[in-house]
């Protein structure tokens, strides 16, 4: 008897989401009757607008349940254009627009159009958790670039022009950013974007949060910060976060003709198109304007309430102190005060005081807390109180 053959260097090298299996944990405790407040859901607390639903649902019965083209249906790629030109002044024909099954898998193929193996991919970090895993199951290295909370989480010119080698090829930003929350002023990403067009680097500007910013802020399309930067910029964006549609899977990718071809040639031997019937109520979420904007003017005063509550909770506790993030939904407290690496503090956290948050280094970034407000307000508030008395408890 002999075992079967290794797996592939692919499976054996990839890290499952850190960020999803706390998420997993914390919820399997709740379901064992314990009484956890968790920080760690990378998901709207809201549930999708009822428009939306009906409007997929109608799809559904009116037998939208075949293949569609793998781009996605006509009418989204023409909506999503649309409202490019409208929010940005980003003019798009429906072929630079390609609809995939979630934003996450928009990075991927963002990330395998352009990158060869033995390619450097410029990841700030804290980072999203995915992008160095793209990063190597498309054979490319990631290069991390720490962005602390001194510098607001944010990469700065000097850091970047320090960080590209002649192996540079792609820059990573989110923003406004998962983990962080930071959100880059348009003067700070126009600084970056001309390093990237001197350097002819592309870039993976991953906009899933643009919708959520606070303080009267706007967001900043990357690719509009010019002629050149549009050339070599690949955004993603989609409706998980904006419409509270994570389970629909649901992405968009906008990018320059070639790239969003290939983009959609990769699509079409990986996934084909993306549920054909849920892209209908993504159709509705684009063109019933107004409803939409009711129900994300909702969500958006709820995070900003909870946002000010909890950054404000936080530096009251000795030992912690936290910047007010611009955007997303959260907070990335500094714990490193304490003496205990990141895991270690959330892994006691959890234990003792039964609340879930996400150590900073599972993003790149050791001695912080990933805090998402994405939760209910009873919850925030109870979770900071017992965060309050665990790290008092530390201290003695
Ligand atoms: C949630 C998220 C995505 C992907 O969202 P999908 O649900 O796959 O559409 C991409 N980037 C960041 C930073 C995110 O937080």
């Amino acid at each position: 008897m002999s075992n079967p053959p290794p797996l592939s260097v692919w499976a054996r090298n990839v890290s499952p989401s850190p960020t999803l299996a706390i998420d997993a944990k914390a919820k399997a405790m709740i379901a064992a009757g314990e009484d956890v407040c968790s920080f760690a859901a990378g998901e709207p607390d809201f549930d999708t607008p009822e428009f939306i639903k009906e409007a997929a649902v109608a799809a559904l019965k009116a037998g939208k349940t075949k293949y569609a083209p793998t781009p996605g249906i006509e009418p989204l790629r023409a909506a999503v254009a649309e409202r490019y030109g409208a929010e940005y002044g980003y003019r798009l024909t429906p072929g630079q627009v390609v609809v995939s099954p979630g934003g996450k898998f928009s990075c991927y193929l963002a990330i395998l159009a352009v990158c060869d193996p033995g390619d450097e991919v410029l990841i700030p970090a804290p980072y999203w958790v995915s992008y160095p895993e793209m990063a190597k199951l498309a054979g490319a290295t990631p290069k991390f670039v720490l962005c602390s909370d001194r510098a607001g989480f944010k990469l700065t010119p000097a850091q970047l022009e320090a960080a590209i080698t002649p192996k540079t090829k792609l820059l990573v930003l989110c923003s406004p950013s998962n983990p962080s929350g930071a959100v880059y002023t348009r003067a700070e990403l126009a600084a970056l974007a001309e390093l990237c067009v001197k350097h002819n680097l592309y870039v993976l500007s991953d906009e899933m949060y643009e919708h959520l910013i606070y303080d009267g802020n706007q967001p900043v399309n990357f690719a509009m910060l010019g002629a050149e930067v549009e050339k070599r910029t690949i955004t993603v964006a989609g409706f998980s976060k904006t419409y509270s549609m994570t389970g629909w899977r649901l992405g968009t990718l906008v990018a320059p003709a070639p790239i969003a071809r290939a983009v959609a040639e990769l699509q079409s031997q990986m996934a084909s198109n993306a549920t054909t019937f849920a892209q209908y109520g993504a159709l509705a979420a684009l063109k019933e304007k107004a409803k939409a904007a009711q129900a994300l003017a909702e969500m958006k005063s709820a995070f900003d309430r909870r946002r000010k509550f909890l950054h404000a909770e936080l530096n009251k506790i000795p030992g912690v102190s936290c910047l007010l993030a611009g955007g997303a939904f959260y907070l990335f407290p500094n714990i490193s005060s304490f003496g205990l690496k990141d895991t270690e503090f959330c892994a006691r956290l959890l234990d003792q005081a039964k609340v879930a948050a996400v150590p900073g280094s599972a993003f790149g970034a050791e001695g912080y807390l990933r805090l998402s407000y994405a939760t209910g307000d009873e919850i925030i508030r109870k979770g900071v109180e017992r965060l309050a008395a665990f790290c008092a408890g530390l201290k003695k």
